[in-house]
């Protein structure tokens, strides 16, 4: 008996020490398949085995946090997050300013170059061994979620602290969600700190740090209204105005940000409006907005039969894409959607080159260069034969005593139509939008009181 349940607790044991020493991955937020979204891994440090449910929980607020921040409100369905637990064998990290040293999984430190508040892992000023830290990150990565485009870290210690670079850190605070927000504006959007306290640091030109005062040469000069001058005075009526104000990049003279407040100088306030720009651009050279199109083959040959063109797209969570179809450079007016028949006989030559563009609107960018926000596809068709053109015509115009006017629209074109009413031929106001249905439509125009008048009408068709 007393042999049996040595065994038992020694079989738990072991289940148990597997289970620690095993990383898991699970994860946090779905949006698409890994190869369709932007994969963010969310690290585990300074967790002992029996925290695993508290690093869920960290991890939820840290990501709630960050798309509640704007751009990302808009963008936050571009991304996956997943979780990866490795145990620590205490909690928290080290403090060495207080002689305090924990056994945790990457050796994560705080008072990392003497800054108390910096956290980091190895290679570091105190562990110089890539191997004891950021050597484990690239080898869970690598095993555990190879398609990964961004990681970060929880350092489960309740002290303020951070610091961002290659892998974003935060500790767990009141202010961790907010400190890897703006951590990710470093590693995300390349922002740089908009902080005028000097301090020892080579700080590099950047999308919302420069040197710059030349109105037409700042980057952001776009969004600088012509009335506000440059440099810009930091006083109550510029107080949300763009300009161009001194102190950044831990410079109180000489360097200058976009705003008074940003997330990028305080941990309170939303993006600026420049910043917020470099992290739309930075999230489109992430994931671009056309995901598939149909037909793969982009070299067609076309006879008869209508062919079909379609894309999918990446939706930005509050807003619509707009997309613009083209013809052989002609674009095609109204067809804001995502799908388009070519009837053969309509195209215009022998090859055909057709066209659509996807593009995000938004208002958060003025300034995108290298058209990070628009994406286009091309077919070529090249036409055999003569292809018949699809009919449509009006059947059986009839005017009533009561002056309703009524006919049958009857053809085999499937695409809509849009029927139009003029009286000289040359002004045409639109009456109807519609579909042939089971090649045919009933349309009905009252005129009652004006049934004296002549009119005519016609039915444009939609490419
Ligand atoms: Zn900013």
């Amino acid at each position: 008996m007393v042999k049996v349940i040595w065994i038992c607790l020694i079989l738990a044991f072991r289940l148990n020490f597997l289970q620690a020493a095993q990383p898991t991955l699970q994860a946090l937020v779905t949006n698409g398949p890994p190869e369709t979204r932007i994969n963010v891994v969310v690290l585990a440090e300074g967790y002992q085995a029996g925290e695993a449910s508290k690093f869920v929980q960290d991890a939820r607020k840290v990501v709630a946090d960050w798309w509640q921040t704007s751009p990302y409100t808009d963008y936050s369905n571009f991304f996956n997050v997943y979780l990866i637990f490795t145990p620590s064998v205490d909690s928290g990290s080290d403090h060495p300013s207080r002689k305090i040293y924990r056994n945790t999984y990457f050796n994560s430190t705080y008072d990392s170059y003497g800054l108390d508040r910096l956290i980091t892992i190895p290679p570091n000023d105190i562990d110089l061994l890539y191997s004891d830290g950021q050597g484990k990150v690239d080898a869970l990565l690598k095993q555990l979620m190879p398609q990964y485009d961004l990681a970060m870290m929880i350092v489960n210690d309740p002290e303020y602290g951070g610091s961002g670079g290659q892998v974003p850190i935060t500790s767990v605070d009141y202010y961790a969600p907010a400190v890897l927000v703006h951590e990710l504006g470093h590693t995300l959007g390349d922002l740089g700190d908009e902080y005028d306290t000097d301090a020892p640091s080579s700080s590099t030109e950047s999308a919302n740090t420069t040197r710059e005062t030349r109105r037409d040469y700042i980057r952001w000069t776009r969004w600088i209204s012509t009335n506000t001058p440059v440099p810009t005075p930091k006083t109550t009526m510029y107080a949300s105005a763009i300009g161009l104000f001194e102190g950044a990049a831990y410079h109180a003279t000489g360097w200058y940000r976009p705003k008074q407040t940003c997330r990028m100088r305080s941990l309170l306030d939303p993006f600026c409006e420049v910043c917020q720009e470099a992290l739309v651009l930075s999230t489109y050279r992430l994931l671009r907005p056309i995901e598939e199109s149909n037909p793969v083959a982009t070299d067609l040959v076309v006879s008869n039969a209508p062919v079909a063109l379609s894309l999918g797209v990446m939706e930005p969570a509050s807003h619509n894409l707009n997309i613009q179809w083209s013809v052989n450079g002609v674009v095609v007016p109204g067809i804001n959607r995502l799908e388009m028949n070519i009837w053969p006989a309509f195209l215009p030559k022998q090859n055909n080159n057709i066209q659509v563009e996807v593009r995000d609107g938004t208002g958060l960018v003025r300034n995108d260069p290298t058209n990070l926000l628009a994406e286009v596809r091309t077919w070529q068709l090249t036409m055999v034969g003569t292809p018949e053109k699809p009919t449509v015509f009006f059947e059986n115009p009839t005017l009533s005593e009561k002056g309703v006017f009524t006919s049958l629209l009857r053809g085999t074109y499937n695409q809509g139509f849009v029927i139009q009413y003029s009286p000289d031929f040359h002004q045409w106001l639109d009456l109807e939008t519609n579909l042939l249905a089971g090649g045919v439509f009933e349309f009905t125009h009252n005129r009652v009181g004006a049934r004296q008048d002549r009119i005519y009408y016609r039915a444009q068709l939609h490419p």
